[in-house]
């Protein structure tokens, strides 16, 4: 099963999570029928959101990434919850482009460069609240790492992968946050960096080995110590009252409309649930919101 774990080194003043999502990467390529493009943008995006969403303390809290390049992809969407179980989609799955020069998948051509990252946290009591910033790359790890910098003033390092075999299934996909905590000397930094470049890209990592061996490699000579690991999976909170409850806020010509041209089906944006809707269930909806406007 995919799974977050959380470590600490270097005398506390290194934080580090990392992430396997290769089921997850690959459930949201079967929902939506990704591209090998679309799946390396989304799938990059669930884990870093699934990062972040795993930090969260309080029960329902949620984190939304929104990333909008302005490329043939759209908008970038993930949801997680406080667990790191996540959900998302982007606004074209048809979207593939040929691969980079290096071999790579070109994500960035997908996503664009033009726009911005955005970062919501629900904590589930008061109002929402985050930030965004401009897109550094549309590779999206280099992009969280600015988000982080710009908006949250932490110092960071992030690296996302996805790797797509001819079949489209995901072989191996994952990532990793590493940050810096305030008063980390400097001899730190120098040594992580030298890790990192000599770690190798995360699929190659994770394709034969664990999260903990990645963990080990990145933190190395850091005495990494690790605090806590979570299983997540890909999870969509849907439902049909979930879905009646947006019906209801349809007009009533909308609704008049759907009426008329028999069973109307409504596909969750972010799994593959389909709701059925009789004409007889659509008056319903139609009559108990008048009730409710009364
Ligand atoms: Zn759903």
């Amino acid at each position: 099963m995919d799974k977050i774990v959380r470590a600490i080194a270097g005398d506390g003043f290194i934080k580090m999570a990392a992430a396997d999502t290769r089921e997850i990467c690959e459930r949201a390529r079967v929902i939506h029928g990704l591209t090998p493009t679309a799946t390396a943008a989304l799938g990059r995006t669930l884990t870093a959101a699934g990062i972040f969403g795993n930090a969260l303390k309080e029960e329902n809290a949620s984190v939304t990434v929104r990333i909008n390049g302005g490329g043939p992809l759209g908008s970038v969407i993930a949801v997680s919850d406080s667990t790191g179980n996540v959900r998302g989609y982007v606004q074209d799955p048809n979207v593939d482009l040929p691969l980079k020069e290096n071999g790579k998948i070109d994500v960035s051509g997908a996503v664009g460069k033009d726009g911005q990252i955005t970062v919501i946290r629900d904590l589930g009591i008061g109002e929402p609240y985050g930030g965004s910033v401009q897109l550094v790359s549309g590779e999206i790890a280099e992009d969280f790492t600015a988000y982080l910098a710009e908006s949250e003033q932490k110092p960071s390092a992030c690296a996302l992968g996805v790797l797509v075999d001819r079949d489209r299934s995901v072989i191996a996909a994952g990532g990793y946050i590493v940050e810096l905590l305030p008063g980390a000397p400097d001899n730190i930094i120098d040594k992580l960096e030298k890790n990192i470049a000599s770690a190798g890209s995360v699929t190659a990592q994770l394709k034969d080995g664990t999260v903990e061996d990645m963990i080990n490699r990145v933190l190395e000579g850091f005495s990494p110590e690790i605090l806590e690991e979570t299983e997540i999976e890909y999870r969509c909170y849907c439902s049909r009252d979930r879905v009646e409850e947006a019906l209801a806020s349809l007009s009533e010509a909308e609704l008049d409309e759907m009426k008329c041209s028999g069973d109307a089906e409504v596909t969750c944006q972010f799994c593959d649930a389909v709701y059925t809707f009789t004409p007889a269930q659509l008056e319903e909806i139609l009559k108990n919101r008048e009730k409710e406007e009364e």
